[in-house]
């Protein structure tokens, strides 16, 4: 629930309940014909308004916001590290063999293909 109802809940529930008290005090002894139109009027916004709240749809439920953010295929080069001795990779490192890329370690010499989806 938004904090636009909740306000216009309440203030419907503040209208209602004076509403009804000026009618209810119309009927006392010193009531006036006066009382009863104000206490209606009141009643009947507050009504209004607990209407319109309800039909009034959620601001934040409509603005569902799905920001994607595509990660390049390439990972970023400072964060690569090698699969075996867990030493950074530069780019250097990195070469391509019959199309694929190939890294090569340059601390522990191991040699392995560069895997789309890299688990290091
Ligand atoms: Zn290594």
């Amino acid at each position: 629930m938004s904090a636009t109802k909740i306000i216009a809940y309440i203030s419907a529930a503040f209208l209602i309940f004076f509403g009804f008290l000026f009618i209810y005090a119309t009927f006392s002894p010193r009531g006036q014909i006066g009382w009863l139109i104000i206490g209606l009027i009141s009643v009947i916004a507050g009504f209004v308004l607990i209407f319109w709240a309800g039909r009034k749809p959620a601001v934040a439920a409509d603005q569902n916001v799905t920001v994607k953010i595509d990660l390049p295929g390439n990972v970023s080069m400072d964060t690569m590290k090698c699969k075996s001795c867990g030493g950074v990779l530069s780019p250097e490192n990195i070469s391509l063999v019959a199309g694929a890329p190939v890294v090569t370690c340059p601390y522990c010499k191991t040699t392995y293909q560069l895997t789309e989806e890299p688990k290091w």
